[in-house]
């Protein structure tokens, strides 16, 4: 039995399905099947909770989308640009653009800044601030990283760890952004070749994400197995070393018991481990209890124009406003809207449940977003005729400086204590994973379910590539795609 139907879950199902096994998938949302992948749906109008690009360097999870899809997954041109002080920077960042937009006089004081960061830079950089500025420089620093990623993890970039920077931001070095807008014509040779930020093409379902997983319920529906929609786990039941079976309960209160022989659980561990009974040992309820996360607000709005700016989406690095991120649903696939005539733009804000921005009122949020969007001149306050909140909690996990070695204990603990429970997916394995990611893990599950194959999900990469020559005890391979705190650093 498999406990939720986003990525993970379906496709750990999916997999089962494949080699004559049954399984039940028990969902919590009442409505949607795909987990933070869904696409929600407004008279009419489709939009993503973030909007999902389709992309992975594994070919398995790439042929897995076309066997479910077929012709129905478009491919996809990238436009995203910056919005900074009035002014819109190609992103990828490209040389010329970026110096044209910021002018002869921000452009020079860039350039001393830079020169100044590389001839005295801040020895042993340790925070994502030192790291960035001795690579580009304090202004650069300024204008192009510190406010977005404030945006997104809601803490300062002084007290985030240089590690995740030299991580991520590695592959945008000065010499890579004057190549490609030197040379632009010159293209990798291969997607391996492409580094995180420069990829320009993405392939993406004709009615959003949710389509996939829509799909994949209606064949679980047409095998007999419907999706269990609206039943939240509640507990857990296990004795002698084995989970015997789930229990759920309804929006409306009715219980139900499933029993099973192997278990999937894509739920974030937090919220599993605290169903758990009899409940775990201290040690291990508290490491579970310690993880955190980040939560997300998408305002979805409807605009009477059909065109409203040409990009996917635009990150939003100006400081006046809070909104991080705007999709256009039009230009990820026109079939997101029900008339052409119109446009559905998503305002992503990110925030901590119980904070200012989770608990204003929808009719605040919406109003907001009118304000903001006029004031960034997307367009006008009279355009937008009518809007939508959708509230995700748990969007992403949060890597501080112990979370490794939580879930390590919870790991450990289940892998000793309880061997027919087995987590999958994001939450599920409190990683940063992209949907193919997360769905790897979930095939290597359901294959040593099937099969005894072995496989440890863990050592999936994030790259969604599985490294079977690495094993129990190496490095991390995962790499760092989220920033860590620095140790000792307030909250
Ligand atoms: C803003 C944003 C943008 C993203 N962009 C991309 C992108 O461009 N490309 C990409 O590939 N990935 C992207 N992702 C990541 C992608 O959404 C995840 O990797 C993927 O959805 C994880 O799948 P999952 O099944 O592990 O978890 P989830 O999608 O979280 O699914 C878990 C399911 O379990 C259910 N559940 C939870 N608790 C219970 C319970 N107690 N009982 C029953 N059911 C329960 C939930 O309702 C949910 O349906 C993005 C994510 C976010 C937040």
């Amino acid at each position: 039995m498999v406990i939720g139907a986003g990525p993970a879950g379906l496709t750990a199902s999916y997999e089962l399905m494949k080699h004559g096994l049954t399984t039940t998938v028990i969902e919590k949302d009442p409505t949607y099947v795909g987990g933070l992948a869904r696409t929600v749906e407004h008279k009419g109008y489709r939009f993503d909770i973030g909007g999902h690009r389709f992309f992975s360097k594994n070919q398995e999870v790439e042929d897995l989308w076309t066997e479910i899809l077929g012709t129905e997954m478009l491919t996809r041109d990238r436009l995203s640009r910056i919005y900074y002080r009035g002014r819109y920077f190609a992103y990828p960042l490209k040389a010329a653009n970026a110096l044209w937009n910021l002018g002869p006089v921000e452009t020079v004081l860039c350039m001393a800044s830079y020169a100044r960061a590389r001839v005295q830079p801040i020895r042993d950089p340790r925070s994502f601030e030192d790291w960035v500025r001795n690579q580009f420089g304090w202004r650069l620093y300024n204008i192009f990283f510190k406010t977005y990623t404030e945006k997104v993890w809601g803490i300062s970039t002084k007290e985030l760890s240089a590690d995740w920077a030299a991580q991520r931001i590695k592959s945008l070095d000065m010499w890579l952004v004057l190549k490609s807008a030197l040379l632009p014509h010159r293209r990798p040779a291969n997607r391996g070749d492409l580094v995180t930020t420069l990829i320009d093409s993405f392939r993406y379902p004709r009615f959003g994400p949710g389509q996939m997983w829509e799909r994949v319920a209606e064949i679980h529906r047409e095998k007999g197995r419907p999706v269990r929609l609206g039943r939240a786990v509640e507990r857990i039941k296990h004795d002698r070393g084995r989970v015997r079976s789930v229990v759920t309960k309804t929006a409306l209160g009715s219980i139900e018991e499933h029993e099973g022989t192997d278990f999937i659980s894509s739920m974030p561990i937090r919220e599993l481990m605290q169903c758990l009974d009899p409940a775990p040992p201290e040690r291990v309820r508290r490491a579970a209890d310690s993880l955190s996360y980040r939560d997300f607000i998408s305002v979805a709005v409807m605009i009477d124009r059909p065109d409203v700016f040409p990009d996917n989406w635009i990150y939003v690095h100006d400081p006046t406003v809070k909104v991080g991120r705007i999709q256009n649903f039009k230009n990820w696939s026109p079939d997101m809207v029900p008339d052409q005539s119109k446009t559905c733009l998503g305002l992503e804000y990110f925030c901590f449940e119980g904070d200012g921005l989770w608990t204003s009122t929808d009719e605040a949020l919406i109003d907001r977003a009118r304000k903001e969007l006029a004031q960034l001149g997307i367009c006008t306050p009279e355009e937008i005729f009518d809007g939508v909140v959708v509230r995700q909690r748990k969007a992403y996990p949060v890597y501080d400086d112990a979370y490794q070695a939580r879930v390590d204990i919870v790991r450990d603990y289940l892998r000793a204590e309880l061997p027919n429970l087995h987590l999958a997916g994001r939450n599920g394995m409190h990683k940063y994973n992209n949907q193919d990611h997360s769905m790897m893990t979930a095939l290597l599950v359901a294959r040593n379910i099937a099969t005894g194959g072995g496989f440890d999900p863990w050592k999936v990469n994030a790259d969604a590539i599985y490294h079977e020559e690495s094993r129990v005890g190496d490095k991390d391979t995962t790499g760092l795609q989220v920033p860590t705190r620095l140790a000792g650093s307030a909250r």
